[in-house]
């Protein structure tokens, strides 16, 4: 057990005990399994991005962006919702899943759940991201919309589960998800293997831990920087804590708007982080614009958070060769409009 982490600490109230985290092994036998089923996604440098970031402060920085938002379903989730669900016996096919999501972890599931044959039910805030519950719906899931919240989602998608005998596949401790996600970062390791630092956006955790689990095994002196949105910034305030902590959730970052630090995330996170940075939903969308004029790239909020932490803390990046994940690209015609000013 880790210093400071009390055995409560270890138990989040609705997802129960924490699993331990994946290894290695279990992350190479995930890149043998997606393998052909999954985008072996660009990992690219930008010479406008690059000189964004020498404006903003960081002299001498360059940054390769690995383009999650170009994968399947427009993000990085997908690798861990196929490496969970290809591992299910016929039975577990047959009852099925059932998740509470925002959006993306959905469209993953989803996805994930059509490629293997198995039903797939998805609890989403009653508001959601139009251009994802469309993409959920065409996929074939069903989809129940309930609460205002992520969080008064994931209480409805408990019941459903325990009513059907699905399973109930949560956004964060479940150590097949985060060994799957694990293999864009070892991809990554094989096109750019000289970089510096690697930063990596963070709601439930699940990217930035896998990102440490594999820098910690195949590249010691790869530092891991998280960033969250400072309007939702529980994983954060759990890790300068040392406590899983929950916190205020009104980012308009969707894949970040996550109230609560989750056990397995945390405990890698601890063990390897070099840092974790905030920024606020202004700095997000100002390196949306970035992205979209620099880079011709199409980012949601999530996926623009690591460029924004390059761009808001320039000092920490100047002379280094900087990773930094475009985790999505689902952003809603509302959500371009606002980042464009338009
Ligand atoms: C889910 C998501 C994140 C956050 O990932 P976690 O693994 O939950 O920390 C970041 N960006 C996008 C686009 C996402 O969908």
């Amino acid at each position: 057990m880790l210093a400071g982490m009390s055995t409560a600490s270890l138990v989040t109230a609705a997802a129960g005990p924490v699993p331990a985290p994946p290894t290695v092994r279990d992350v190479l036998a995930a890149a043998r399994r997606l393998e052909g089923l999954v985008v072996r996604t660009p990992a690219l440098s930008h010479p406008e991005v690059d000189a964004a970031a020498r404006e903003a402060g960081a002299d001498g920085a360059s940054v390769v962006v690995k383009h999650e938002n170009l994968q399947h379903t427009g993000a990085f989730k997908v690798r861990g919702a196929l490496n969970l669900l290809l591992g299910f016996d016929a039975e577990a096919r047959r009852r099925g899943i059932v998740a509470y999501s925002t959006g993306n972890h959905a469209q993953a599931l989803a996805y994930a759940a059509r490629h293997a044959g198995t039903p797939c039910t998805i609890v989403m805030p009653t508001d959601p991201n139009p251009v994802k519950e469309r993409a959920v719906r065409h996929l074939g899931a069903d989809v129940v919309l309930h609460g205002s919240t992520f969080d008064d989602a994931r209480a409805r998608a408990g019941e459903l589960s325990e009513e059907s005998g699905a399973r109930l596949v949560g956004a964060a401790n479940e150590p097949l998800l985060v060994a799957g996600v694990a293999t864009a970062t070892l991809e990554l390791l094989q096109q750019a293997p000289d970089l510096d630092v690697l930063v990596v956006p963070v709601g439930g955790g699940s990217g930035a831990a896998a990102a440490c689990l594999v820098a910690g095994a195949l590249a010691p002196g790869l530092e891991v920087v998280a960033v969250q949105a400072a309007a939702s910034p529980a994983a954060h305030d759990s890790w300068r804590s040392g406590d899983l902590r929950t916190a205020a959730n009104t980012t308009r970052a969707e894949g970040l708007a996550v109230g609560c630090g989750f056990g397995l995330t945390q405990q890698v996170l601890r063990e390897r982080l070099a840092d974790f940075l905030l920024v606020s939903d202004g700095e997000i969308a100002a390196a949306q614009r970035t992205f979209l004029t620099a880079a011709r790239t199409v980012a949601e909020g999530a996926g623009a958070a690591a460029l924004a932490a390059v761009l808001t803390h320039p000092a920490r990046f100047a002379g280094r060769r900087v990773g930094v994940v475009c985790s999505g690209g689902n952003a809603s015609e509302a959500e371009l409009r606002r980042a464009l000013g338009v």
